[in-house]
């Protein structure tokens, strides 16, 4: 099949509402296995949710220099971490990977550039939620990367030009976490499931307090200087790649819509699971 004959088929596509986007804090890959809250919230949030054509996920764990999409028929789920138990690792999600979708992302991003990637996957920023909220994982899913060269506002551009996808039936899903520093983790116990204990310290609770009020106020622009939100902020995102996926999914937000919140809650600390949906205000 050429780029051509890809092309018509994307245009061929039905339009449809608007499909919601997500922004998820992932937290431990522990949660693509573990029933718990978070991973419960997953589930119900993808029971709200009309079925996707296809998905579009921004992980925090892929950065390249310049942008890239998967483009391949089967992604091989990635174990992306260290040190985590035996069944982690054989955990497969096995969902397919979509060629269209991959062309009409690069088609749709006018400003720059995306590169078309065979070499990656999905990560456990994207498998471990997708394995809760979508088990069957038989919806194609790709991956955009985040370019580690650009500032906050070069992400949050390329994201404004993805609006079109939602029409097409692709959910759009960021997967981060806004306040993520794991240099000064507290895990409260001893087991691996001691790592979900809520508890924030309180510059955690600060920084992700003042996330959600500038997400409510819809003041984007001073979620994109970050760096200039004081010493709470500095602490919450010491890089950036966990907290862009977010931007990635504001960016899309249009003005009927409204923001629902979901795993709202500090945990080790320095994280928070805090989560969002984005759709048409009821
Ligand atoms: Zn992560």
């Amino acid at each position: 099949m050429d780029l051509k004959e890809l092309n018509r088929m994307t245009e061929n596509l039905p339009s449809t509402a608007s499909m919601p986007v997500l922004f998820v804090g992932h937290g431990s890959p522990m949660n693509a296995i573990e029933d718990n809250e978070f991973s419960r919230g997953w589930r119900e949030i993808g029971k709200t949710l009309p079925k996707p054509q296809a998905i579009l996920c921004i992980s925090a764990h892929w950065e390249t220099r310049g942008t890239y999409v998967t483009v391949m028929e089967k992604p091989k789920t990635i174990h992306d971490f260290g040190g985590f138990p035996r069944e982690l690792y054989a955990v497969q999600y096995p969902a397919p990977g979509s060629v269209w979708l991959a062309v009409e992302t690069k088609n749709t991003v006018k400003k720059i550039p995306v590169g078309f990637d065979q070499e990656w996957g999905l990560d456990h920023g994207s498998w471990s939620v997708l394995r809760q909220m979508f088990p069957e994982a038989n919806i194609p899913v790709i991956q955009m990367s985040l370019d580690r060269t650009q500032p906050a506002k070069y992400h949050y551009e390329i994201a404004k030009e993805l609006a079109s996808l939602r029409k097409k039936g692709v959910l759009i899903l960021g997967s981060g976490n806004i306040v993520h520093n794991l240099s000064r983790i507290v895990v409260l116990g001893n087991t691996i499931s001691d790592f979900n204990t809520p508890f924030g310290l309180d510059w955690a609770i600060e920084a992700n307090d003042l996330f959600k009020k500038l997400i409510d106020e819809h003041r984007h622009e001073n979620l994109m200087n970050y760096r200039t939100l004081g010493s709470a902020v500095q602490l919450a995102v010491p890089t950036p790649e966990h907290f862009l996926p977010m931007l990635y999914t504001i960016a899309l937000k249009g003005d009927d819509e409204a923001i629902t919140y979901f795993n709202d809650k500090p945990l080790a600390g320095s994280l928070t699971m805090t989560s969002l949906k984005i759709d048409k205000a009821v």
